[in-house]
């Protein structure tokens, strides 16, 4: 397939992209991929290095809110598929400046759709899979699952800028049968994930001697998955998903926030042959943020029993490669924290 990958240099996209263009089955023929991206603070062509020396895929800077930049990409590439990763991602940040969360969510997947609802007259086999996130459905209480029909109450600019994107695309599907499939997925996890996110941010903080602040009490629930499962689950959902259908897609991993950071110290700590308790003094509690979802959870049965999808790794798996991956690439997060300031942020007072 032809491939168009928005925010393909970004945490998950660029896992994406690496998956399609290395393309591990032998059976099937490779994947062309094209990937867009603005290379926001949080995108890099360093997440596509590996991949450098392959020719069947091409870069292109842009910004998916550029009707006419956009236009020109997908009509010189002519994808069968656009893959919707390109998103403002991370809650603090919509806290203190909801507008790029406006801009690039909502209006920037809406110029997206209409460039796609026009190419598609021209070429009728095209499908557009938009990915989103489960925070659309807002907080759990202690039993509950987020199901596809879950009502969306969306509590943070990020989650509601997603949930506006996500009822555009059904939007479009409805309206001008534009060909759509949608994905909610829970917390990822992995390599390449930029380093404001918690577990990076735990990692490179406890290598570096500082304190790893836990919002709250620290028992915020949340799913995690491993971003190799997740890009494994958007393949099944682009190659085999029903027009028109949601899945959603969850580690069936719940834990505390506290929980998450507890494991990467003590991981650390016995990687440097020291007692795994002697890393969690560095455990700050922190004032929490505003509007803090308490529990997320996620019912993946439709994407398993339609798609066969299942995440394979367990998160004591997932988590040990991905402090290795943080070890062993010092200077990759080198290059990206140089646009982190290290500021507390999404306590709404610089908004
Ligand atoms: P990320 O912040 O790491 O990457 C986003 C990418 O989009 C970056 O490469 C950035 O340069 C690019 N981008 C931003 N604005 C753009 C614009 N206007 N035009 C073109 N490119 C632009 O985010 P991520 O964690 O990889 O998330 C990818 C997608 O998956 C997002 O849509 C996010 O909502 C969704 N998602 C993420 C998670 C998670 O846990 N990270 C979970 C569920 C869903």
């Amino acid at each position: 397939m032809r491939i168009l990958v928005t925010g393909g240099a970004g945490f998950i996209g660029s896992a994406l992209v690496r998956h399609l263009v290395q393309n591990p089955s032998a059976q099937k023929p490779q994947h062309e991929v094209c990937v867009l991206d603005k290379l926001t603070y949080s995108g890099s062509r360093e997440n596509l290095a590996e991949i450098r020396s392959m020719t069947n895929h091409r870069f292109c800077q842009a910004d998916i809110c550029n009707r006419s930049e956009v236009t020109a990409i997908v009509d010189d590439f002519r994808p069968d598929a656009i893959m919707h990763l390109a998103a403002e991602s991370h809650v603090d940040r919509s806290i203190d400046g909801p507008d790029a969360f406006i801009e690039t969510n909502i209006l920037g997947t809406y110029t997206l759709l209409e460039v796609a609802r026009h190419y598609h007259e021209r070429t009728p086999n095209f499908r557009f899979l938009h990915v989103s996130t489960d925070e659309v459905f807002g907080s759990l209480g202690k039993t509950d699952l987020f199901r596809e029909d879950s009502p969306y109450q969306p509590n943070s600019p990020y989650s509601a800028s997603k949930a506006a994107s996500d009822h555009l695309v059904r939007a479009w599907g409805e309206t001008y049968q534009l060909p759509v499939l949608i994905t909610n997925c829970s917390n990822n996890y992995g390599p390449y994930q930029f380093p404001e996110k918690l577990i990076p941010l735990a990692i490179l903080r406890a290598c570096a001697g500082e304190t790893v602040p836990v919002y709250g009490d620290g028992q915020q629930v949340r799913d995690w998955l491993y971003v190799e499962d997740h890009v494994d689950g958007l393949c099944a959902v682009l190659e085999r998903g029903q027009i028109g259908r949601t899945y959603n897609i969850g580690g069936s991993n719940e834990m505390t926030n506290l929980a998450v950071v507890q494991t990467i110290l003590e991981q650390l700590a016995l990687a440097r042959h020291e007692p795994a308790n002697a890393l969690l003094p560095l455990i700050e509690f922190v004032t929490d943020r505003p509007g803090h979802d308490r529990r997320y959870a996620i019912d993946a049965g439709r994407i398993s029993r339609e798609l066969n999808w299942q995440p394979k790794t367990a998160f004591a798996i997932g988590i040990r490669k991905t402090i290795d991956w943080y070890l062993a690439n010092a200077e990759w997060c080198d290059t990206v924290s140089q646009v982190d300031t290290g500021a507390r942020l999404g306590l709404a007072q610089n908004s």
